[in-house]
């Protein structure tokens, strides 16, 4: 069974905060770059409701999520 992995466009992301304050669980704003990163995984390879949020708030599409096998 694949499972989804939040991954982060870093070159997109414009570090505007939306997501880590949607989804403070799984973002988090790095502090020397100020792009978003992934703090954690899902845990049970599920996009929670509040990630899935986070993820259709980004002004720019940085959050994308990729299927692991
Ligand atoms: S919402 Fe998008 S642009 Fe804003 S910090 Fe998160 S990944 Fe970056």
């Amino acid at each position: 069974m694949s499972k989804p992995k939040i991954t982060i466009n870093q070159d997109k992301c414009i570090g505007c905060n939306t997501c880590p304050l949607v989804d403070p669980e799984v973002f988090a704003l790095d502090q020397s770059t100020y792009k978003a990163i992934v703090k954690q995984q899902p845990p049970d390879g599920q996009i929670p409701p509040q990630t899935q949020t986070a993820i259709d708030s980004c002004p720019v599409q940085a959050i994308v999520v990729v299927e692991e096998p």
